[in-house]
């Protein structure tokens, strides 16, 4: 008896295992999902300075451009200005260099005002250029450290598969018929419960007394009065190993 309990143990163990690697392996898509998610986030966050600055740049340009052409009207106004012949002329032309002068006036206060910007955006991206630089190898890295986490899941997950079978096996008939009935009606598919201060830890009943005893003998096969699992204490020898 005390060997298809040690046998019941250790199936139990494999199948909590199994179902683990079941979940860890049906989420991994979605887990791989988030991680390039995370790095998309720092990419586009990064793109978006980029982008900001290259427009802050563009208007710049623009001003520049128009800030020239009123130059070029400047200096015709002022030639006009020293060859008018009339009171009537020179009013108009003293006008035109007025108003210019204003715009150019204008143009360099928007100039100044857009450099300072493209300093501030310039400064947050030379402070990131560290992440920014790093950003695609760092993604490589992290998927390709979860793709051999995943594959090694994998692998695990099919070894365990085959050892569970064939330790299913090796169970007296009528014993393997209940674990697999107890281990399929409940929703965590423990079907051997690990007996902790007394209580089942399953259903966390506290067991009487005789039944610790019993369970302690560990020469039968004890159930839980509630929850009808297999019962049993973890010898103390093999704690360190166990956990
Ligand atoms: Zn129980």
């Amino acid at each position: 008896m005390i060997a298809d309990l040690d046998n019941l143990i250790d199936l139990q163990l494999t199948d909590t295992r199994l179902r683990q690697l079941r979940k860890s392996l049906e989420s991994a898509e979605a887990r791989r999902a988030e991680i390039e998610q995370e790095f998309e986030q720092h990419a586009s966050s990064i793109r978006d300075i980029q982008r900001r600055r290259d427009d802050l740049k563009t208007q710049r340009a623009e001003i520049e451009n128009e800030m020239a052409k009123s130059k070029t009207y400047l200096e015709r106004a002022d030639r006009n200005l020293k060859h008018a012949q009339n009171q009537k002329e020179y009013e108009a032309a003293m006008r035109d260099t007025d108003t210019l002068q204003k715009q150019i006036s204008g143009f360099e206060t928007q100039i100044v005002e857009l450099m300072s910007e493209i300093e501030t955006v310039e400064a947050e991206l030379s402070e990131r250029a560290d992440e920014i630089a790093s950003l695609d190898g760092n993604r490589a890295a992290a998927l390709a450290e979860f793709d051999t986490g995943l594959a090694s899941e994998k692998a695990e997950f099919d070894q365990t598969t085959a050892k569970r079978a064939e330790m299913f096996a090796k169970l007296p008939e009528r014993l393997a018929a209940v674990y697999d009935r107890l281990a399929q009606r409940s929703r965590d598919g423990i079907a051997v419960a690990e007996v902790v201060n007394g209580s089942c830890t399953a259903c966390f009943i506290s067991l009487r007394p005789q039944v610790q005893m019993e369970v302690r003998r560990g020469d039968q096969i004890i159930t839980c009065e509630n929850c009808t699992r297999i019962l049993y204490l973890r010898p103390a020898q093999s704690e360190a190993t166990a956990s």
